[in-house]
């Protein structure tokens, strides 16, 4: 791993801390305080994002400065940042991530002494990698029309190839034998789909691991009933968000849940937990996810002795049990925040007594070329197209228009599909369509290819009576149909 560090080879490393909104500020003091205590050579080099910079009129919520500074220390600690939900500006957190293009959030979790759940003493023990950057979570978003809205959901072969690898070499680095692959392939083929088939390809580089492939929402159920069966989940952005929410929850919540989001060039260290506003400034909170966060940083920076010295304290100090946040014991008799950071930083040095920290090497990055076109195609043509029409019309009101325009054209209208259900030609069944419509046109002549003017003339055509917002080219690639059927469409 280059880190490329600007202080590195002076023996110091710089790394940007960003404290953050809500309860962050106190974390990331308590991770600072506890660092700077194990006698790390460590240089801070102190950034804002998140809401106090949206209120400077800052739209990203990321300023150039905290830019510039990553840019050089190519290493962050960071408290969480708060969003708007629903409404509002992009959540700054994602921005970081996608700027950055740390495309794996590595989320462990394990059962920690003193930190009782249902599940304690069944020794969980596994790490979600979640792919960071693409997905629904790559923010692209329509109005197509009033009453509907569209998310594209975004996978790449390269996306899936990086994360993928990312998650073999972890379980490499961290002595772990199996790995499954959490997909919802069953349902989208090509999207979740693209995730397995690169899994099993690449699977195949590392046979001295166990390689499993899990649909999502089973790989959900199985948590919550023998989450002791996994070792390394790896799975998309918006499936690996929730998922690693539930496995924090299995071993005592979100307060002691880590995280990494790791790039080839820049790794951002943070909490899974946002910025619990309620908490915020009433030294209540519990720090221990973020000093994890931080133990995983030291990790990542070659400090391997200086991190299994912070996570004997915290585990030593979880063990004795003297000293506990109020989300395990209440707040009101909990430890402060700052007395808690106290006592850990009191167990430095010592060891607990029936926990051991694993052995951890260095973490091998992934190479992946970085070409665009990863993937090239041997041969590829277009059959047709889908194009997405906004109508009040009914189905049939709206087919028998469209073949009335096509009635001369090479291409003929197969189907119509509303929200992904063929409801044109009718099939007797009753979806309760609304006024967004996907028409699939087809060359009549099934070996032929679509030229551009007769693409272009099909959506002059449309467009003399229809009002449409989309289209979508149908491409065969390598042989293949590159789309998918709607439902019931033959
Ligand atoms: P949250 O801040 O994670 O808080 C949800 C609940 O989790 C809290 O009310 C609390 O539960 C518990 N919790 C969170 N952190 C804890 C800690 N350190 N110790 C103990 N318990 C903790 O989630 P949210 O309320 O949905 O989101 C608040 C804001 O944070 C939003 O603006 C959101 O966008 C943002 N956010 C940021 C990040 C990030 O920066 N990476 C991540 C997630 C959310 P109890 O109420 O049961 O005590």
């Amino acid at each position: 791993m280059d880190l490329n560090n600007a202080s590195a080879g002076k023996g110091k490393k710089t790394v940007t801390l960003i404290p953050g909104d809500g309860v962050g500020p106190e974390c990331i003091n308590a991770a600072r305080r506890i660092i700077d205590a194990a006698g790390v050579r460590l240089a801070w080099e102190e950034q804002q994002a998140g809401a106090g910079v949206f209120k400077q009129g800052i739209a990203s919520g990321v300023p150039r400065e905290t830019i510039e500074s990553i840019q050089k220390t190519r290493v962050v600690l960071k408290g969480p940042l708060e969003t708007p939900v629903g409404y509002g500006q992009k959540s700054a957190n994602v921005t970081l991530r996608k700027l950055f293009e740390t495309y794996a959030n590595i989320r462990p979790v394990r059962e920690l002494p003193g930190v009782v759940t249902p599940y304690s003493g069944r020794g969980i023990d596994l790490v979600v990698v979640r792919e960071n950057v693409e997905d629904l979570y790559a923010g692209i978003e329509h109005m197509q029309t009033p009453g509907v809205a569209q998310c594209l959901k975004l996978i790449s072969r390269k996306g899936c190839e990086k994360v993928i690898r990312l998650a073999f070499e972890l379980a490499r680095a961290e002595g772990r034998m199996r790995v499954h692959c959490a997909s919802k392939s069953n349902i989208m083929k090509l999207t979740e789909g693209m995730l397995k088939r690169t899994f099993e390809e690449v699977a195949g580089e590392y046979p001295d691991l166990e390689a499993s492939h899990i649909i999502i929402d089973n790989c959900a159920h199985q948590l919550v009933k023998k989450p002791e069966q996994f070792d390394i989940i790896v799975t998309t952005n918006m499936n690996g968000d929730i998922v690693s929410d539930l496995t924090s929850a299995l071993v005592g919540g979100l307060g002691f849940a880590p995280s990494a989001n790791i790039g080839s060039d820049v790794a951002i260290f943070e909490a899974v937990h946002g910025s619990a506003p309620k908490y915020a400034g009433k030294d209540v909170i519990n720090p221990t996810a973020v000093i994890l966060s931080a133990v995983m940083m030291l990790r990542y920076l070659g400090e391997f002795a200086a991190a299994a010295l912070i996570e004997n304290a915290v585990l030593v100090t979880l063990e004795e049990g003297k000293a506990r946040t109020g989300d395990i014991v209440g707040y009101d008799r909990g430890t402060p925040t700052s007395a808690y950071t106290e006592t850990i930083i009191a167990n430095l040095g010592r060891l607990p007594q029936k926990w051991e920290v694993r052995d951890y090497k260095p973490l091998q990055m992934p190479q992946v070329p970085a070409a665009p076109d990863l993937v090239r195609a041997g041969s590829r043509r277009v059959i047709g197209a889908d194009i997405f029409v906004e109508s009040a019309l009914s189905a049939e009101g709206l087919g028998n228009s469209l073949e009335q325009i096509v009635a001369e054209s090479p291409l003929r209208l197969k189907m119509i599909s509303n929200r992904g259900t063929k409801v044109y030609p009718a099939a007797g069944t009753f979806p309760d369509c609304v006024d967004h419509w996907r028409c699939r046109f087809v060359l009549r002549d099934a070996s032929g290819e679509l030229r551009e003017e007769q693409l272009l003339g099909l959506l002059a055509q449309v467009s003399a009576r229809h009002r449409w917002m989309h289209v979508e080219k149908l491409q065969e690639i390598d042989g293949e149909a590159g789309f998918t059927m709607a439902q019931g469409e033959d």
